[in-house]
């Protein structure tokens, strides 16, 4: 996009003229346009549940408090629907720290063994509850990176919440921290669903979904990823993921030595 600016040059003796200027302002036009659909995504986001959290109160007001079937079941969808905007709200708040602050926080020596134990306890119950087994494998238990542990755990956190999330009964999820001579590689590997190649290029993009649909079943806010690559960079590193289709993703979090 340009902009075109014309000024009138004041008349002299030998006549008078204009000067036009060309200003490039692609770039601001873009950083506008991403403002614009972040912020109609999150009002979408919000109207969802608070819809269905108005209509089920009006139900339960309009009679089916009556019922105790009924009510239960109404009252299970507004708490349902409250916890998803918990959720959202605390993603959007992690989101904003990280891309506001810019900073890594404040790094530390991580020793990499320790993080794969505290990121498995978390997860350890809900990958019981989806029947998906979990494998750490470090190639050095002694290994050590200069990080923000908050931060770090943070992003391994949400890649493994939705490697269990994305994979049916039966799969398996890793937890891998390899090192090669110039990097290590912290890596969460799945057996689950895959993600198709036309959508992968897109997935760390605020709100992006590869299925709306499943992703808000079960409990998605659609920021996860987003948080994940924002996170990533701020200690130094960057995310990469590669995946197939009904075999499985990988996504990796890489940190130059
Ligand atoms: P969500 O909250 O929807 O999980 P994310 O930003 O964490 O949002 O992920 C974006 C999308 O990428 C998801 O909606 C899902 O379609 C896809 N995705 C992320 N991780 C995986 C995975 N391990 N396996 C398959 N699909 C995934």
């Amino acid at each position: 996009y340009l902009e075109l600016t014309v000024v009138r040059l004041p008349a002299t003796e030998t006549g008078a003229g204009c000067v036009a200027v060309l200003h490039d302002v692609t770039e601001h036009r873009r950083t506008e346009e991403i403002r614009r659909d972040f912020v109609a995504n999150v009002s979408h986001e919000l109207r969802t549940p608070l819809t269905a959290i108005r209509g089920s109160a009006e139900t339960l007001l309009d009679g089916a408090l009556e019922s105790p079937d009924f009510a239960r079941r109404f009252v299970e969808m507004i708490r349902r629907q409250a916890e998803r905007l918990e959720n959202l709200s605390q993603d959007l708040l992690e989101l904003a720290k990280v891309e506001t602050g810019g900073a890594g926080g404040k790094p530390e020596m991580v020793r990499l063994a320790e993080l794969a134990d505290s990121v498995l306890s978390t997860v350890s119950d809900l990958a019981e509850q989806q029947g998906v087994e979990l494998f750490s494998k470090l190639d050095d238990v002694n290994q050590t990176l200069w990080a923000d542990r908050r931060q770090l755990e943070e992003a391994i956190l949400n890649l493994m919440v939705n490697a269990i999330k994305y994979t049916d009964t039966g799969g398996r999820v890793t937890l891998a921290m390899r090192k090669t001579s110039d990097q290590i590689r912290i890596q969460v590997i799945d057996t689950g669903m895959g993600i198709p190649g036309e959508h992968l290029p897109r997935i760390f993009e605020r709100f992006y979904r590869v299925d709306k649909n499943r992703s808000r079943e079960i409990g998605g806010t659609g920021l996860g990823l987003a948080i994940v690559k924002h996170l990533t960079q701020a200690q130094g590193g960057h995310v990469e993921v590669e995946s197939e289709p009904g075999k499985g993703s990988t996504f990796s979090l890489v940190f130059d030595l």
